[in-house]
């Protein structure tokens, strides 16, 4: 089964936009409860989150009595923007900039004297923001037999709610037009609306079924469906990754995947994981096997104790020191112990929205922890084994990294804001390039600098693309990340410098004898230049599903690793 996730699909500018805004205002709010006036968007999982950080959605204004209230994208009447102001708190506007134009060319022209028609569903609240914009002269159609009965009138304005389709509302138009020939009629269908329903006319014409993610209350995604069924398409709308369970899909060969503008990517991106999950089937025998043992790997973060394991590899040979297996399992043990008991700890906070590792981590939670608290023993033993000052580390960092969830003192580590990203690199350096040194000796040498810093750098480009991909739930969940943080492209010119810093050290640290070959820095800037390959994989037009995206950047560690095995046994013939 071939899986093609639509371009346009998720979020648009103005949903976008009105989540950004609250999510601010739920930063900044001191102790005032924050209100949206009805649901911030059509996403039932979404509104959740929001709630859990405080953000209450009313269904009348009659609820509130004090703090600051949210006007959504849709906008809202005068008359309502009246009554709220009336209450006395503080008013926020996120109306969508294009549903603000379409309330202006209402407002114009009803105070010219036009009848103004409104082409759209008459219980949507955008409609009903529209509507109050026409000074009583509104009158709401949604089909072309609602034309006959018009009555006359001098003059005509006609809009259309920003989220219609298209198609129908040039046909619409045309009739008004025909019985009203002096109509004026206003193109305000919203471009993000046109090219997401164009697109899916586009692959509902080329694929044998189409998958559909949003709110089943949400209008803009309902019409997505309808028109993709209107093409003759098996479409099944759906909210969540949950209701493909029982579904048959096996009559499917390529199956499209479009969002509404509500959907936030992480339900969209669950979907994914869960199609590409079933799509094993159709990869070939031979590799099956090998298919299915990376997807264990990845969702058991077996993954990352190999990867830890390989830059442990790396981090010996670029300091010159002996192999060994004992430095290589404490940072492969310590690392999975502390990214297993960090996800159980967040799972408990119902954090896991949508990750494809969720489903594991809730089946056999107690296998889980019995695996980390065993590592954490062995990693233990083994550092006790390695003499004092490797135990004392590993203890500081298991401590560490187990603590960053808890509560102590009232206070979180976690919410640090970057924490995430800055911590996880330097524990993994520490566990990997510090602790095989400690464990020859307590000198602090270039070498240990140079391997610390480049482990450094390759976790914090690993963690930072990652965070990039869930900068959404990031948010909702306000977890302060440093894509969050600074932004997406902020967040990459980041890692592009810190990757050049990288090289350059790499480089620098040839003359000066803190790499103990030329070939072995030379070999080891390939995972510095995978970074800027995964900044290209993680690039929207790239489609990988999350669980595919995460294995591709966790493979720069084995990279590393290699580069350094590679360089061993070619000095070695
Ligand atoms: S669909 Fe268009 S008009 Fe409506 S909220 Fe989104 S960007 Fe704004």
């Amino acid at each position: 089964m071939g899986v093609k996730l639509a371009e346009t699909a998720g979020f648009c500018m103005g949903v976008k936009r009105a989540v950004d805004i609250v999510l601010d205002i739920a930063c900044h709010k001191g102790g005032k409860t924050v209100y949206t006036y009805g649901p911030l968007i059509h996403n039932p999982q979404t509104v959740q989150l929001l709630k859990e950080r405080g953000i209450v959605p009313l269904e009348s204004i009659d609820q509130i009595e004090d703090g600051i209230i949210v006007i959504r994208a849709h906008g809202v009447s005068p008359l309502e923007r009246e009554r709220i102001r009336e209450k006395g708190v503080e008013i926020v506007d996120a109306t969508c900039p294009k549903v603000a134009s379409v309330q202006a060319i209402i407002k114009k022209h009803a105070a010219l004297g036009y009848t103004i028609i409104i082409v759209g569903d008459k219980e949507h609240p955008e409609v009903a923001s529209l509507l109050g914009y026409s000074s009583g002269r509104g009158i709401v159609i949604n089909d072309k037999k609602d034309v006959a009965p018009l009555q006359q009138h001098d003059k005509i304005c006609v809009v259309a709610q920003t989220t219609q389709d298209s198609a129908a509302y040039k046909e619409i138009a045309r009739e008004i037009t025909r019985k009203f020939p002096g109509a004026m009629v206003f193109d305000t269908i919203c471009n993000s609306t046109e090219m997401r329903q164009a697109e899916i006319k586009k692959m509902a014409a080329t694929m044998d079924g189409i998958i559909i993610v949003g709110g089943k209350d949400s209008a803009n995604t309902r019409r997505l469906a309808a028109i993709s069924q209107d093409c003759g398409t098996r479409t099944v709308h759906i909210e969540t990754a949950e209701e493909l369970n029982g579904t048959d899909l096996s009559g499917f060969k390529n199956i499209g995947v479009s969002a509404g503008a509500s959907t936030p990517n992480w339900i969209t991106e669950g979907v994914i994981d869960y199609l590409t999950h079933n799509q094993r089937e159709t990869v070939p025998w031979k590799l099956r096997g090998l298919y299915n043992l990376w997807i264990f790997l990845l969702r058991t973060d077996i993954s990352s104790a190999i990867g830890a394991g390989f830059l442990s590899l790396a981090s010996m040979f670029l300091q010159g020191l002996g192999v060994s297996v004992s430095n290589i399992l404490i940072a492969a043990l310590c690392v999975f112990a502390i990214h297993t008991i960090n996800r159980l700890q967040e799972r408990s906070f119902g954090r896991i929205q949508g990750s494809f590792r969720e489903g594991s981590y809730l089946q056999h939670r107690g296998s889980y922890m019995t695996a980390a608290i065993t590592s954490l023993v062995l990693a233990s033993v083994l550092s006790f084994l390695e003499g004092p000052v490797t135990f004392i580390l590993v203890g500081f960092i298991s401590l560490s990294g187990v603590l960053y969830n808890a509560t102590v003192w009232g206070k979180r580590l976690e919410d640090v804001p970057g924490s995430k990203n800055i911590f996880t690199a330097l524990g993994w350096a520490v566990v990997t390039a510090v602790i095989p040194q400690v464990s020859v000796s307590l000198e602090i040498t270039c070498s240990m600098v140079v391997a610390f810093l480049f482990v450094f750098v390759l976790v914090f480009s690993k963690s930072v693309l990652s965070d990039t991909i869930d900068i959404q739930s990031d948010r909702l969940i306000g977890r302060e990340t440093i894509p969050v943080i600074m932004g997406e492209g902020r967040a990459r010119i980041l890692l592009k410098g810190v990757s050049i810093l990288a090289g350059i050290m790499l480089i620098a640290a040839i003359p000066a004898g803190c790499v103990p070959s030329m070939s072995l820095g030379l070999a080891l800037l390939v995972p510095v230049f995978y970074i800027w390959i995964c900044m290209e994989l993680c690039d929207r037009k790239v489609r990988f599903s999350r669980m595919e995206l995460e294995g591709l950047l966790g493979i720069n560690y084995m990279i590393a690793g290699l580069s350094a095995c590679l360089w061993f046994i070619a000095t070695k013939i």
